[in-house]
């Protein structure tokens, strides 16, 4: 007799309104050849699902179950039993292309990603791929794991790709889930942080995590600045960035979506060096450093747990703006 468990699917994508989540019961799933089966302690809530949700990223394969910031103990497969391990967003890469051989597999067109063109964690149990799983601490709740797995992992990146210098000076755009992981990670590395954002209660929160200044979203920084993330999804931030930048400056641009960049003015924006970079995915190597990185300097997570059977309510509040840090699910 097969086993079953709780799970939810993105079953009709649309307008969060529309509850484009279903909650069903699915057969147990059994790890194949290099995979393991793993029993989900917690799983984050990240904006991806919302664009999955809603039809922004168009499904890849019917009824899949979203998530992938899950966190668990190996149940059987690849790996030893009770290994506790992180299940994260890039699923598969093919190990062979110009771009895998360089180092570069998060740019592999063959990528497969969790919760998109595999189940994912909005779920009892799940099963990934053992080279693409994170090993992950003991000792440490797993909710405040789970939000490091994307949220974390791809701000990290867009650190290393705004070319930060030691001792430099970061303008962090927008303060959500990622930002506020990633910010961290740049104050304990000794740079200074200046952090642009419209929400009142995040300015408050960077400065009490160690932000040199919190200003409004196109507030000047008190200074010029060496680098600089975009989280916010909004293309007419860009500009207001580049101009903060010092010469030599880079912008990173962190998100997935993005609205349309307005006309740049090439002596404002781009000239005395300037650079416009984006931000596509991770590398297995960036998270194993992130995550590296985090267990020796523990970030502080602000969660808002919700139980699994909650998860559309996440999504909703989610859309509407009414989370109060991440949003992570727990198995009742
Ligand atoms: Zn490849
Ligand atoms: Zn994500």
């Amino acid at each position: 007799m097969t086993e079953e468990m709780d799970a939810w699917v993105v079953a009709r994508p649309g307008p969060i309104a529309t509850g484009p989540l279903e909650r069903t019961r699915l057969p147990v799933p059994e790890p194949g050849p290099g995979e393991v089966l793993v029993e989900v302690e917690a799983c984050a809530v990240c904006r991806t699902d919302l664009h999955l949700a809603e039809g922004d990223l168009p499904p890849v394969r019917p009824r899949t179950v979203p998530g992938h910031e899950a966190v668990g103990r190996v149940v059987r497969g690849a790996l030893p039993a009770g290994t506790r391990v992180g299940v994260a967003w890039l699923r598969s890469t093919c190990g062979r292309c110009r771009y895998c051989t360089r180092g570069m597999e998060n740019l592999c067109p063959e990528s497969s990603y969790t919760g998109w063109h595999a189940d994912g964690g909005y779920a009892r149990y799940l099963v990934a791929p053992a080279d693409y799983v994170y090993t992950l601490p003991q000792d440490r709740p797993a909710e405040l794991l789970a939000p490091l797995l994307c949220a974390g992992i791809i701000g990290y990146r867009a650190l290393q790709r705004c070319d930060l210098p030691p001792g430099g000076r970061l303008g962090v755009y927008g303060f959500g889930a990622s930002a506020h992981l990633t910010a961290q990670v740049a104050i304990a590395q000794g740079a200074t942080v200046h952090v642009m954002t419209r929400s009142p209660a995040a300015r408050e929160l960077a400065l009490e995590l160690g932000a040199a200044s919190a200003g409004d979203a196109r507030d000047t920084p008190p200074e010029p600045l060496d680098s600089a993330i975009l989280f916010a999804p909004v293309g007419d931030l860009v500009p207001v960035a580049l101009a903060a930048l010092d010469r030599g400056g880079t912008l990173a641009v962190a998100g997935i979506h993005l609205t349309d960049i307005p006309v740049l003015n090439y002596q404002r924006h781009l000239f005395q060096e300037r650079t416009l970079r984006s931000v596509t995915a991770n590398t297995r190597a960036d998270g194993r450093a992130f995550l590296e990185f985090t267990a020796a300097h523990p970030p502080h997570v602000a969660v808002t747990p919700y139980p699994l059977s909650d998860a559309d309510r996440a999504l909703a509040d989610l859309a509407g703006d009414r989370v109060n840090g991440v949003a992570v699910l727990v198995p009742g």
